[in-house]
Formats: structure tokens, C-alpha cells, sequence
């Protein structure tokens, strides 16, 4: 048949030194790329074989196998996919394969600044020249009688095409690598990048050192072999056909055909059912922790779990865990691991999962998401933004359901949770409108109580103090009877919420507080100052005070007037100017009702808010 050579018409002389400068960051993804490509000629054969347009041997087994040659700095990926016609691969590899890279080189060399690619999402084929300098296919397709093809390019925008000599289906893609990406030759390496890219791939993949010396993959596949054939003779099998094994290692032979028949005695790199394609119902307890300790290398147990399940108006899957604050740095250190039929695409990418959902652990796979596009593209997609949106929901429709049917637990995992969910709140209103009802906050008791409930009990416990405040209020509502609802909070006096933010530091006031009655909420995360800011913001009816800001209408001791304490003030005022050399310092002097307290330093609640918020803002960020 054909002997052909061409060239391709591609305006840059050799795309190829771009597109690996480009995508420098990322240069390990071609083993995701091709591996992907085999992946899906076997996805497609499963679908013909399904409408009955192919029949295969009974014990036909699907499969991908790579294999490094650290000797040769070669790589080899052999899938038992459809394989390609000659003239498939004219279409498929020559044209759209070099015009995709011509389109992509048109779609982004006027973006100046490289950042704009997002490099974890390849470029299929032609990425392997991103490591090689040359790139060899021999391929068969399934169709009767159809000739194998051998291919080969160097890289540049010339190719060969010649008849090759596979003689089963699918297709073998050999890449010689460049010096300076030998290291994807070395077994652990290699492994290592399969196992961040192809871990949950649908199809099994088999991994093989050509130059090891022993091939235990190949014994031990020997082995189960022979178990099958009832006889329970491991070790002798070892002795006997390690080397015969070793020798018919070629695939491409016919023992390779026969090899595929038998049932697979190694064990694939790869989880072909991670646990969020199964149905939450099927999936045990200790399943989960599993696959949490196994894609997070997280041996602290995770506190709960959200399974995401939605065919309808997208397709997505998969599971969010709650992790265990670090106690050490109270913080919640996330990874949100994106994949795309199973094929892993990157961490945490920003513009697809809502910020705050980053400091949980999971893995989240979305089959629709557009991935071949520039991050801008990513950030504008409404329907990205869609995703985003639906796993925010799901995430507050979880905490909701807790706090409503287990209290108990919401409780205990709060201290956990509520740096989450409080961050979650101040990045997303919607999240905020979902969960405002469900914060709660821990007492000078020890015990968790919304904000209604404080103030509710506050209001208890001064009762009839508020309850002449009230009625002063209530002469103000308005004419309009419709509005009397509304216009009365608004004109209600905020209520009052006292916060601790260091018990320890603090604990002079808390005493006073606890001597009468009042209570007061522990907010000690550096996240609690901005989130009680925008509570006011957002709530207008609470006013949030430290335990030591201004607190002297509540402690301060009937009869004492300026005039008679003028003294006392000068005197402290000079004192405190000397001690902290703080000439235009104003030093007030109150004389408290609790005897117990000799004095007490405060700070308005406003000043030192400010100076905490800016620390805050530096943290994490905020804009
Ligand atoms: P994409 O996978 O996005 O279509 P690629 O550049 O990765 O783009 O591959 C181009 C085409 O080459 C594929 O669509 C497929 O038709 C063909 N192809 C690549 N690898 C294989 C393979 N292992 N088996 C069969 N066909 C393949
Ligand atoms: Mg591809």
C-alpha cells in the first residue's frame, strides 16, 4: 500500500520548541495525554463492541501497558484499542493533530504573558514532542483485514508513514526521549507521574521495566497462571519460567494476542472504580476513610464526607471530606483534586471550585467541563460558574441537614469546621444566605448557642433593664402600618454581643462577666474578626464588643460623677503618661461595682478591630 512522505503545511517552522516552552511547568502531562488516547480507543472498541459491531474473544481483557527502557531512553504505550487505519491516521495524527497544534499556536501567540495557558490541560498527541525527539506509531485497527501502519516524526512538520508490522489491534507508541527528559525513562519516576495522572483511569494499566532484571510483574503473573490451572505451584513457577517469561516480553508478537486472553496475573497501577463513580448506598464507611488515606496520604481520620452525585444539567461526581483542623497552626490545609473521566486534570484550580471549598480534601470529577481553553475563558464560562455553585450548595445543604437532625456531632466537629465555614461566608454570599442560620458559637459555659439564643438569654438575664429600654424604643414606630415589623427592628437597639478573644489574656474580664451573668462567645480564630465584622454588616442588628472594650455602662458603680473622681484622674493620667511615654494619652476613671478588679486597660472596640483587620487582610489575602 502507501510508502508516503509529507510535509505538513504549518506557517511556524517548528511548533514543537514552543509548545514545549510553553507548557514547561507541566512537562510531565504527555504520559497523561497518550495514556488518555489509548484509554479512549479502548472506550470506543467497548462501544462497538456493545452495539454489536465487533465481536471479540470471550476473554478479551482491555488493557494498557507502558513500558520503560532506561537503557534506550525509551518509552512505550500499547493499548488493544481500535487501533488506526492507514487513513485514519492521515486524518487523526497528521492533519488534526499538527492543525490542533497550529490552532493552539494562532489561539495564543498574541498572549503575551504565558500564564494565560493553562498547562495542566495537554494538547493530546503531539504533546510526547514536548520530551522527544522522535515519536513512532505502529497501529492495527480492528476492522477486517485492515493493514497495520508504521509512523514516525522527528519532531518537526515532517513525517513517514510506511506499512508496519503489528499484527494485533490496537496501537504502540514508541518516544525516544531528549536528553534533558531522560529521567521519564526511570521507573520511579515514571511511575511516579502515572500514578498523579492515571490513578482512577477507567482502563487498567500495567507498568514494565524493559531492562529489569528480574520481572516480577511477569512471574508473578506466570504464577496465577498456573494457580488457575488448579495446581498450587508458585515457587516452582518462578524457577521454572522466569526466563522464558523474561524472552516473549514483546508484545507485539503473537504470544502477546495469547497473553491478553489469559486472565491478568499482575496488578494494574491504576483504580479503575474510584469510589465516586459508586453509589454512595454502596460504598462503606471504612471505603471512604480508604480512599481518603490512599489519595491524601491524610492518616488522621476525616470528621465527614459529602458524596456529590448529579447526572442533570451537568455530569459530576465525587467526595468532599472535612479534615481535622492542624492544630498546631489551626488552619485547614485542602486539596481539591480535579479530574475529567477519571483522568486527573490538576489541584485546586480556582476558577472551577469556589475558593473556600480548597481548604477541604476531595476529589471532584466533571466529564463536561470545557478543559481545552485559556484560564479567562475558565473564569467567564457560566457554566463553570454553574459547578462552582452546585457544589457551594451542597456543601451548606450537608452543614444545614447536620445542624438540624445531629446537633450533637455539628457541635463537636465545630471547632473544626467553623474556620471553613465562617471563610466560606465571607467569600460567597450565597453560601453566607445558606448557612447564617447555622453558626454557632461557643460560651463562656463552654456550650454552643446561635446568636439568637445568646441574646435571648442576655435579654433573660437583664430582663428588666431591656424591658424599659424597649418600651423608650417603641414610642418611635412609625405611622405606616404595614412596615411595623421592620421599622421597629430598625429602630430597636442593637443588640449587644460580647466575644472573648483570648481566654487567657482576658481572663480578669471574663471573671467580672461571670461574677454578673453576663455571658459572652469565645471567638479565638484569626478568621472571627472579619467574619463578626461583615455579621454586622450583613445582619444590621448586632454590635460585637471584646469582653475588655468599652464595658463600662455594664460594671460601672452608681454616684460616682467626674467632677468627684478629678483626682483620681489626674493623678492616673500623669502616671500611665510617664510609665507607657505617651504624652497625649486620656486616662478615665471609673470606680466598677465589682470590687474584685483593681483596674482594667481598654481599648475601643473600633480601634483595635481596625489594627486586628489589617493583620487579618495580609493573612489571607481579602480584598
Ligand atoms: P484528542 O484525544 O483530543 O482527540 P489527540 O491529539 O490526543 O486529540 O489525538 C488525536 C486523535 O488521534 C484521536 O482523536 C484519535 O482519533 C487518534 N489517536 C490517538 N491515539 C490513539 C490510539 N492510541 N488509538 C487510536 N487512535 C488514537
Ligand atoms: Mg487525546
Amino acid at each position: 500500500m502507501m510508502n508516503e512522505h509529507g510535509s505538513l503545511s504549518i506557517n511556524s517552522e517548528n511548533i514543537f520548541p514552543i509548545i514545549k516552552k510553553w507548557l514547561y511547568s507541566d512537562h510531565d502531562i504527555f504520559f497523561r495525554e497518550i495514556i488518555s488516547n489509548g484509554s479512549d480507543a479502548i472506550t470506543k472498541l467497548k462501544k462497538l463492541e456493545l452495539m454489536g459491531e465487533v465481536s471479540l474473544p470471550e476473554d478479551n481483557k482491555y488493557k494498557i501497558e507502558v513500558i520503560v527502557n532506561p537503557e534506550e531512553k525509551t518509552l512505550k504505550f500499547i493499548d488493544n484499542g481500535i487501533g488506526m487505519t492507514a487513513d485514519e491516521v492521515k486524518e487523526y495524527i497528521n492533519q488534526i493533530a499538527f492543525s490542533g497544534a497550529t490552532d493552539f499556536l494562532n489561539k495564543y501567540k498574541d498572549k503575551a504573558n504565558e500564564e494565560q495557558i493553562i498547562g495542566h490541560f495537554g494538547l493530546g498527541f503531539y504533546s510526547a514532542f514536548m520530551v522527544a525527539g522522535k515519536v513512532t506509531i505502529d497501529t492495527l485497527s480492528w476492522q477486517e483485514g485492515a493493514d497495520s501502519v508504521h509512523w514516525e516524526s522527528e519532531g518537526g512538520t515532517e513525517f513517514a508513514m510506511e506499512p508496519g508490522d503489528r499484527e494485533e489491534r490496537g496501537t504502540e507508541i514508541t518516544l525516544f526521549l531528549n536528553e534533558d527528559s531522560y529521567e521519564f525513562s526511570n521507573e520511579y519516576r515514571a511511575k511516579e507521574v502515572i500514578e498523579k495522572y492515571c490513578s482512577f483511569m477507567p482502563v487498567e494499566i500495567f507498568f514494565k521495566n524493559a531492562n529489569a532484571k528480574e520481572e516480577p510483574q511477569e512471574d508473578l503473573e506466570e504464577d496465577l497462571d498456573k494457580e488457575e490451572s488448579g495446581d498450587d505451584i508458585i515457587d516452582a513457577a518462578v524457577d521454572e519460567d522466569g526466563n522464558v517469561t523474561e524472552g516473549d516480553g514483546a508484545e507485539e508478537t503473537e504470544d502477546g494476542v495469547q497473553e491478553e486472553k489469559k486472565p491478568k496475573g499482575p496488578q494494574p497501577i491504576n483504580n479503575t472504580t474510584p469510589l465516586w463513580t459508586k453509589h454512595p448506598n454502596d460504598v462503606t464507611e471504612e471505603e471512604y476513610k480508604e480512599f481518603y488515606r490512599n489519595v491524601f496520604h491524610d492518616y488522621k481520620e476525616p470528621l465527614f464526607w459529602i458524596h456529590l452525585n448529579m447526572d442533570y444539567p451537568f455530569n459530576l461526581k465525587g467526595i468532599l471530606y472535612f479534615p481535622k483542623l492542624n492544630t498546631e497552626y489551626d488552619t485547614l490545609e485542602g486539596t481539591i483534586k480535579l479530574y475529567s473521566n477519571q483522568v486527573f486534570i490538576a489541584d485546586n484550580i480556582k476558577e472551577v471550585i469556589p475558593e473556600f471549598l480548597m481548604l477541604l480534601k476531595g476529589a471532584i470529577d466533571c466529564p463536561d467541563l470545557p478543559l481545552n481553553v485559556s484560564r479567562s475563558a475558565l473564569q467567564n464560562d457560566g457554566f463553570v460558574k454553574k459547578i462552582s455553585e452546585y457544589i457551594s450548595k451542597k456543601v451548606a445543604d450537608k452543614l444545614s441537614g447536620m445542624y438540624k437532625v445531629e446537633r450533637e456531632s455539628y457541635e463537636k466537629f465545630w471547632d473544626d469546621i467553623s474556620p471553613f465555614i465562617k471563610f466560606g461566608c465571607l467569600k460567597d454570599d450565597k453560601f453566607r444566605e445558606k448557612m447564617k442560620e447555622y453558626i454557632i458559637f461557643k460560651n463562656l459555659e463552654g456550650k454552643y448557642v446561635t446568636l439568637p439564643e445568646y441574646v435571648k438569654a442576655a435579654k433573660g438575664e437583664t430582663s428588666e433593664e431591656k424591658a424599659e429600654e424597649t418600651k423608650a424604643e417603641e414610642t418611635k414606630v412609625e405611622e405606616n402600618a404595614s412596615s411595623d415589623e421592620a421599622s421597629e427592628k430598625k429602630e430597636e437597639k442593637k443588640d449587644i454581643v460580647y466575644y472573648v478573644t483570648n481566654e487567657q489574656q482576658q481572663s480578669q474580664y471574663i471573671n467580672l462577666f461571670k461574677q454578673e451573668g453576663i455571658d459572652a462567645l469565645i471567638l479565638t480564630h484569626n478568621i472571627d474578626q472579619p467574619f463578626i465584622t461583615q455579621l454586622e454588616q450583613s445582619e444590621d442588628s448586632y454590635k460585637f464588643q471584646r469582653i475588655d472594650a468599652d464595658i463600662t455602662d455594664s460594671f460601672q458603680e452608681d454616684g460616682h460623677s467626674e467632677e468627684a473622681l478629678k483626682e483620681e484622674t489626674d493623678e492616673l493620667t500623669e502616671l500611665f503618661r510617664k510609665t507607657l511615654n505617651k504624652e497625649k494619652l486620656e486616662v478615665k476613671v471609673l470606680k466598677l461595682k465589682n470590687e474584685k478588679v483593681s483596674s482594667m486597660i481598654t481599648l475601643s472596640e473600633e480601634s483595635r478591630r481596625m489594627q486586628d483587620m489589617m493583620k487579618m487582610y495580609n493573612m489571607y489575602g481579602m480584598d
